[in-house]
């Protein structure tokens, strides 16, 4: 460019011709760069993507199946065995009856009266969880922790190398070695493509999509196989006489919006095997937590289980709402000499009031031995993965699961300090008291 301008300025042209070339100039080179960047992202976004979905097989009762051999082969169900529990897992012989998942279980064993239920231990099942994960982080650059069994991979670029239908395959052997446990995956170019090739891949089988044939694939599978259609969208869509995901792909996008909101351009883009969302690294969720202090340092040991369990409501909530599960649960005292003291607990991945209440009450019974004022009370959940609610099935009743969806329903809606606890209420005379300063 000075090259340039050193020619232009021997004929002495005018200061502001100069400062006018000076401009067209810069002008240019900001364009080229800006298409430069342009063609650059677009052959980013065009580049083939190389994402793996892994999911364990029943993954509770194979991880009981380990502990004890009488069960392999026969119809087991993971769950609460009282009157009200409900199914947290179930085996492949125990689904050929109709029984499934989140099923009341005295529904399941009238279905399948033969069948072996285990009551479960989330602890022993996360223990397994971290394991797997361990050695798939070992192999892949980014990994995201999508559930208790389940993880989708980026392995982009891998094929350059490896090819990443091979590496996938490897992986997934050695993790049947190491662990004893069985697992499927899907490979495609996204998440979606991916998390439904599992599906069609299991039990403990593998799946790959070429990149391209994603529409063909998905085309004579059923609308339920796409991940967002619950319950309320596959009864609207096969109203509509919609079974399979290839009539979606026929329909326009506006169509589908008109009858399903928003929803209804998500389910179409993914009905067409379209996804850009990217694999997150679940290390990148690291901890919730919530300190509350007295405005006056309190002994009151009801004021202070109450607080307790108001602040376990507050962030359990937002791990509900956020999609989240903990396996750490920390809990930190200050007293009024400032003296702080923290003790944590792992735990069996969760995101439940009750689980997480009887974990912080224990912790308190532990840590709170000084008999001292207490200035500050603080709780941490870490350890922190993508889930939805499906722990503690084994304890929690339906009635119990219901209630705290109703309630976060309502949370959500008009916000979470709408709807508290009975037990969470401030005492007559004691609320102003030991009024509680949020941080
Ligand atoms: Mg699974």
């Amino acid at each position: 460019m000075w090259l340039i301008l050193s020619v232009i300025k021997i004929k002495s042209i005018s200061r502001i011709e100069y400062l006018l070339i000076i401009l067209v100039i810069l002008n240019t080179t900001t364009t080229e760069n800006k298409s430069r960047a342009e063609r650059l992202d677009s052959e980013l976004k065009n580049m083939e993507r190389s994402i793996v979905h892994c999911d364990l097989d029943t993954f509770f009762v194979s991880v009981e199946r380990l502990q004890n051999s009488k069960l392999i082969g026969v119809p087991v169900l993971i769950g609460g065995s009282s009157d009200r529990g409900v199914v947290a897992s179930c085996s492949y012989e125990a689904r050929k009856f109709g029984v499934h998942a989140a099923m009341p279980m005295r529904l399941a064993l009238r279905m399948c009266p033969e069948a072996i239920v285990v009551r479960g231990d989330h602890d022993m099942y996360s223990q397994y969880s971290s394991i797997v994960t361990q050695i798939i982080e070992e192999e892949t650059p980014i990994v995201e922790k999508a559930s208790i069994d389940e993880h989708y991979l980026d392995v982009s670029g891998m094929d350059r190398f490896f090819g990443c239908w091979k590496w996938t395959q490897e992986l997934r052997q050695r993790i049947i070695k190491q662990t004893g446990l069985p697992i499927s995956f899907g490979l495609s170019v996204n998440k979606t493509v991916s998390k439904i090739a599992t599906g069609t891949a299991k039990p403990c089988g593998e799946k790959q999509v070429q990149g391209g044939s994603e529409k063909g694939f998905l085309a004579p599978l059923s609308i339920r196989k796409i991940p967002m259609v619950g319950e309320k969208s596959f009864t609207l869509l096969r109203n509509m006489g919609i079974s399979k995901i290839g009539t979606l792909q026929q329909m326009e996008v506006f169509t589908m919006q008109k009858v399903l909101g928003e929803n209804g351009i998500n389910i179409w883009r993914k009905a067409n095997g379209l996804d850009d969302s990217l694999v997150i690294p679940f290390r990148e969720q690291k901890s919730m937590s919530k300190e509350n202090t007295f405005q006056q340092d309190t002994i009151d040991m009801d004021v202070l289980r109450r607080t307790l369990i108001s602040m376990v409501d507050t962030l359990a909530f937002d791990l509900r709402k956020d999609q989240k599960l903990t396996s750490c649960v920390t809990l930190k005292i200050r007293y009024s000499n400032f003296d702080t003291h923290t003790q944590q607990l792992q735990v069996g991945y969760t995101n439940s009031d009750r689980k997480l209440t009887e974990v912080v009450l224990s912790l308190f019974k532990k840590l709170y031995s000084r008999r001292m004022l207490i200035r500050l009370i603080g709780i941490k959940f870490s350890g922190l993965i993508y889930g939805s609610y499906q722990t503690d099935l084994f304890d929690d009743s339906a009635e119990e699961v219901n209630l705290m969806q109703a309630m976060d329903k309502i949370r959500k809606r008009y916000g979470a300090e709408f709807l508290m606890k009975g037990i969470c209420a401030p005492l007559p005379g004691k609320g102003g008291e030991h009024a509680l300063k949020s941080t």
